[in-house]
Order: structure tokens, then C-alpha cells, then sequence
């Protein structure tokens, strides 16, 4: 049997995307040793586990599960970053259903229609 002659594909591979984003970034303020430090300690206050209680019962994950430490008052709503007071520790869905629903709350400030 013959060989196979195998070319390269003549189809050129194109970035169809509109929209470029530009990459991910983690934010600066959430890198600092200060954030680290209260990260621990809001966590730690928590026992790695989750503190959203719903319907009386506290969620029941916890590490190893990924932690958040959630600012209760979120950053850009003027919540103290570094106040272990505005600080909880979160399960990842949890974490994502507060954030969703704090922003939810202020686009719904910024865009209520009068
Ligand atoms: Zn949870």
C-alpha cells in the first residue's frame, strides 16, 4: 500500500470573537497580605464552614471544599474591606447566589425605571 501524502490544513484558523476581553485579573485589593490575613480570619471565626443558613439550617460544606471569605457588605457597595465584622465564610454556591443577588440589587438601583 502507498503512503498517505498528509498536508497541512489550508484553512486558517480565525478568531471569529467580536469582542475581545481583555484577560482576567485578579483585583489588586485582593491580593494584599491585609486581605490574606482577614480572608483567615473570617474563615477561621467560621471553622471553614460555610455560615448561609437557610430555612434555620446551616449549609453543611466546608473545607476541603474552596472557601470564600464573602464581604457581607460587598466592596463597592462601601462595605470595609478588612473588617472582619463585614466578613463571612461562604461555600462556592452560596458565595455565587450572594454576589448575584447584591448585584442584581444595585443594577436594579442604578436602572429602576420611573
Ligand atoms: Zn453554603
Amino acid at each position: 500500500m502507498g503512503k498517505i501524502k498528509v498536508v497541512g490544513t489550508r484553512i486558517a484558523l480565525t478568531d471569529t470573537r467580536r469582542v475581545r476581553l481583555p484577560p482576567k485579573q485578579a483585583d489588586p485589593e485582593l491580593l494584599t497580605s491585609e486581605h490574606r490575613q482577614w480572608r483567615k480570619a473570617v474563615c477561621s471565626r467560621a471553622g471553614w464552614r460555610c455560615e448561609w443558613v437557610e430555612g434555620g439550617r446551616r449549609c453543611p460544606v466546608k473545607a476541603p471544599a474552596r472557601m470564600f471569605a464573602d464581604h457581607i457588605v460587598e466592596r463597592r457597595d462601601g462595605g470595609d474591606p478588612l473588617d472582619p465584622l463585614n466578613g463571612q465564610c461562604l461555600c462556592g454556591s452560596h458565595h455565587t447566589r450572594k454576589t448575584a443577588a447584591a448585584r442584581a440589587r444595585r443594577l436594579g438601583e442604578n436602572y429602576s425605571v420611573r
